[in-house]
C-alpha cells in the first residue's frame, strides 16, 4: 500500500471547521464521544466473535479501552481493542460523514455563533476530537484475519493522508496532540473524572495509567432498589446522548415466563429527530451483555419511540436476523410488557404531586451561577410527546386505549389563558348539568379555534369545548369514541340542538321559512344545504361539517399535503336569525328585492369562508366584493 492524500467531502471540512474555531466551553465531550465509538468497536467485535472464531487478536486478554497521557508531548492516546478498520473502512468513516444526527446538526447550524449551543445536543463523534487538537493520528487494524494495519492522520484543514500502519493486534488507537489552548487536557486525573462524569456507564472497562477511571457496571444488570437517581441519570445520558437528565425511569428485572432486563427512560426533551423519517427507532439491545441491536425497533410500538435506554434478555433467539428477532413470540412478550409498564409509570407521573421549587442560594459570583434547572413536570412530558400518545391512541386503540386515556391532555376554552392543560376526566368532572356530551373543536391553531364562530353557543352556555390544534387530532378524535359514558362531538359538525332560550320564542328573529330556500337556490353547488342556527350569538352565519362528511380541517390538512381531496366535502351554511344582516336580508328577500339580496347572499358565504380562513378561489371574492361595493355606493349617493 501506498502513502496517499485524500480531500475530506465538503460536509466533513463543514463540520471541522466548526470544531476547530468552536468556543464551545464543553469541549471536554471530545473525550466521551471517541470512548463511545471505543466501546461501540468492542461490542462489535464480541457480537462477530460469536461466529468468528479466526478473529485477529486483541492486545490483551481483557479487553477494554486505554488512555494514555504524555505531557510533555501534549499528547493523549486513547487505544481500544474493538473491531478496528481496513482501509477502504478508514476512509469511508473518517472522511465522510454517514451519520444522519450530524448532517441534522449542520443543517441546524446555519452560522457559526449557534454552533457552541448545538454542539452539545448531537453526538458529534470523531470530528469532535478536532475541538482539542490541532493534529490526529489514527492506528488501526481490522479485526478480520488478513487485513493489513492503516495509519491516518490529518490536521483537519481541508485533506487527510492515509499510509500503511504498524499495529499488531485488532482495534484503534486514536493520538491526539492537543492545541496550544487544550494542552491541560494532558492530564491523567482530569481525563479520569471527565470519564467519571461522561462516560462512566460504558460496559467496557477504561483505564487511566494503571486505573481504572469508570465503573464499568453494566447498570440494567443490577438489581432495581440498588441504582441511585444519578447513576441511573448518568447511564441515561451515555445511552442517549442527552444533557439533561430524563423525565423519568422505568427500570424492570423479570425472571419469568421470560427473562429479562430493561433500563429504559422518558427524556424530559424533544430528541430532535423524533419526525424525522430516518429517525434510529428503539432501545439498544443486548443478550447477556452482548449488543445484538444498536435500535432494537420492534421492542417498543413507534409511538414510543421516544423511549430511550436498554434491554437486556438471554431468551432472545440469536439464530435468527435483527430483522427477523422483532417478530419472534419473545420480543413481542417484552414488548408488550414493556408498553404496560411504561405507561404506568406515565400515569404515576401524571398523578405525582407538585414538588416544590428549591431554595436557590444567591451566590457570590452573581449571575454565573445558573439555578438548577426545574425537574421536569408531565406538562412537559405531554407538551413534548403528547402528539404520540395520541397516535398511539388512534393506532393501538384495541390494546392500549384504556391505558392511554388517562393519559391524555387538552387545550380548552376554560383554559384560554393558555396556560393549564385539561385531563378528560377533569372535563367530564366541570361539566354543568344541563351538558350532556364532551365537546370539541379543531382548528390550524389555538387563535383560529378561538375565533371560530361555532364556539359562541358554547361560551354563552359556560360549556367547555377541547381545543385540538395538532394534525393528528383529525384522525384522533374520530378513534375517540367517548368517555365515562359520554358522546364526543364535534363543535362543527351536524345540526345542534342547544335548547332554545325562553325569551328567544318571542324575540325578533327573521322568519326563515320562505327565505333559506331562496337563499340555496343562490348558493347553489357550492353549499349542502341552508338553514336557520342556534350555534350562534353575534355572528351573522357559519359553515357546519356535514353528519357524515369530512371536514373543514381535515381538507385543509389533507390539502397542504397536496392530497386530492376531490373538491372537498360540501357544507351547510347555516344562517343567524336573530342577526340584523339576515332580518334585513330576509326582508329585503320578502319584499321582492332580490337583486339586491343576491350579491349579498353570495357574499355571506364568502364571508364564512373568510372567517375560518378556508377561502380559494379569492379573485372571484373580490369580484363579488366590487359589485357588492357598487350597490352600496350607488345607494348612499342615492341614485
Ligand atoms: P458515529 O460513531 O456516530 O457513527 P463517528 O464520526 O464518531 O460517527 O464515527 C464514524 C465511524 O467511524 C463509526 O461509525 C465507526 O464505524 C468508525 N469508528 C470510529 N471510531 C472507531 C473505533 N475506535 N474503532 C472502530 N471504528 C471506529
Amino acid at each position: 500500500m501506498t502513502a496517499q492524500t485524500h480531500g475530506f467531502k465538503a460536509e466533513v471540512q463543514q463540520l471541522l471547521s466548526l470544531m476547530i474555531h468552536s468556543v464551545y466551553s464543553d469541549r471536554e465531550v471530545f473525550l466521551r464521544e471517541l470512548l463511545s465509538n471505543a466501546a461501540d468497536a468492542l461490542d462489535k467485535v464480541r457480537f462477530i466473535g460469536l461466529t468468528d472464531s479466526e478473529l485477529v487478536s486483541a492486545s490483551t486478554d481483557e479487553p477494554g479501552v486505554r488512555v494514555a497521557v504524555d505531557a510533555e508531548a501534549g499528547t493523549i492516546t486513547i487505544d481500544d481493542d474493538g473491531i478496528g478498520m481496513t482501509e477502504e473502512e478508514v476512509v469511508g468513516n473518517l472522511g465522510t460523514i454517514a451519520k444522519s444526527g450530524t448532517r441534522a446538526f449542520l443543517e441546524q447550524v446555519k452560522d457559526a455563533a449557534d454552533a457552541p449551543k448545538l454542539i452539545g445536543q448531537f453526538g458529534l463523534g470523531f470530528y469532535s476530537a478536532f475541538m482539542v487538537a490541532e493534529r490526529v493520528t489514527v492506528e488501526t487494524r481490522s479485526a478480520h484475519s488478513g487485513s493489513p494495519a492503516v495509519r491516518w492522520e490529518s490536521a483537519g484543514e481541508g485533506t487527510y493522508d492515509v499510509a500503511e500502519g504498524e499495529r499488531e493486534h485488532r482495534g484503534t488507537s486514536i493520538t491526539l496532540h492537543l492545541r496550544e489552548d487544550s494542552k491541560d487536557f494532558a492530564d491523567a486525573e482530569k481525563l479520569s473524572s471527565i470519564i467519571r462524569k461522561h462516560s462512566n456507564f460504558l460496559p467496557w472497562p477504561i483505564t487511566v495509567g494503571e486505573e481504572q477511571a469508570n465503573s464499568g457496571k453494566a447498570l440494567w444488570m443490577e438489581p432495581p432498589a440498588t441504582v441511585s437517581e444519578e447513576e441511573a441519570n448518568a447511564f441515561y445520558k451515555t445511552v442517549a446522548v442527552d444533557w439533561k437528565d430524563p423525565a423519568f425511569k422505568v427500570h424492570m428485572s423479570v425472571d419469568s415466563p421470560i427473562q429479562y432486563r430493561a433500563l429504559l427512560f422518558v427524556p424530559a426533551q424533544r430528541p430532535y429527530d423524533l419526525f424525522y423519517p430516518d429517525m434510529k427507532k428503539g432501545p439498544r439491545l443486548y443478550v447477556r451483555r452482548v449488543l445484538i441491536d444498536e435500535h432494537a425497533e420492534g421492542m417498543l410500538p413507534d409511538w414510543l419511540r421516544f423511549v430511550r435506554g436498554v434491554v437486556d434478555s438471554e431468551d432472545i433467539p440469536l439464530n435468527v436476523s435483527r430483522e427477523m428477532i422483532q417478530k419472534t413470540a419473545v420480543v413481542q412478550k417484552i414488548r408488550k410488557q414493556l408498553t404496560k409498564r411504561i405507561l404506568k409509570q406515565l400515569s404515576r407521573f401524571a398523578n405525582r404531586p407538585p414538588e416544590e421549587p428549591e431554595e436557590i442560594e444567591a451566590s457570590e459570583e452573581g449571575d454565573e451561577a445558573l439555578p438548577p434547572a426545574p425537574k421536569p413536570t408531565y406538562t412537559d412530558v405531554w407538551n413534548n410527546f403528547g402528539v404520540l400518545l395520541k397516535e398511539g391512541y388512534y393506532h393501538d386503540k384495541a390494546d392500549w386505549g384504556d391505558a392511554l386515556l388517562p393519559l391524555l391532555r387538552f387545550n380548552a376554552l376554560s383554559h384560554d389563558d393558555g396556560t393549564g392543560l385539561l385531563s378528560l376526566a377533569e372535563y367530564v368532572e366541570a361539566m354543568p348539568e344541563d351538558q350532556e356530551d364532551i365537546w370539541f373543536i379543531t382548528a390550524e391553531s389555538r387563535q383560529a379555534a378561538l375565533a371560530s364562530p361555532h364556539l359562541e353557543a358554547f361560551r354563552k352556555r359556560g360549556w367547555d369545548v377541547l381545543l385540538l390544534t395538532d394534525t393528528v387530532d383529525e384522525w384522533f378524535v374520530q378513534g375517540l369514541e367517548g368517555f365515562e359514558g359520554k358522546t364526543v362531538k364535534s363543535v362543527a359538525r351536524g345540526e345542534l340542538s342547544l335548547d332554545e332560550d325562553e325569551e328567544a320564542e318571542d324575540a325578533d328573529k327573521a322568519d326563515l321559512e320562505a327565505f333559506t330556500p331562496w337563499v340555496e337556490g343562490v348558493l347553489g353547488d357550492s353549499v349542502a344545504g341552508v338553514r336557520g342556527s342556534s350555534r350562534l350569538t353575534d355572528s351573522a352565519c357559519v359553515l357546519v361539517d356535514d353528519e357524515q362528511g369530512m371536514s373543514a380541517n381535515m381538507e385543509r390538512i389533507l390539502r397542504s399535503a397536496n392530497q386530492d381531496v376531490y373538491g372537498g366535502a360540501k357544507r351547510v351554511l347555516e344562517v343567524n336569525p336573530k342577526h340584523p344582516l339576515i332580518k334585513s336580508l330576509a326582508s329585503l328577500h320578502e319584499a321582492g328585492q332580490t337583486e339586491v339580496a343576491e350579491p349579498m347572499v353570495r357574499m355571506l358565504l364568502d364571508d364564512a369562508l373568510l372567517l375560518e380562513g378556508t377561502v380559494r378561489d379569492a379573485q372571484a371574492m373580490g369580484r363579488r366584493l366590487q359589485d357588492l361595493l357598487l350597490l352600496a355606493a350607488k345607494s348612499a349617493a342615492g341614485n
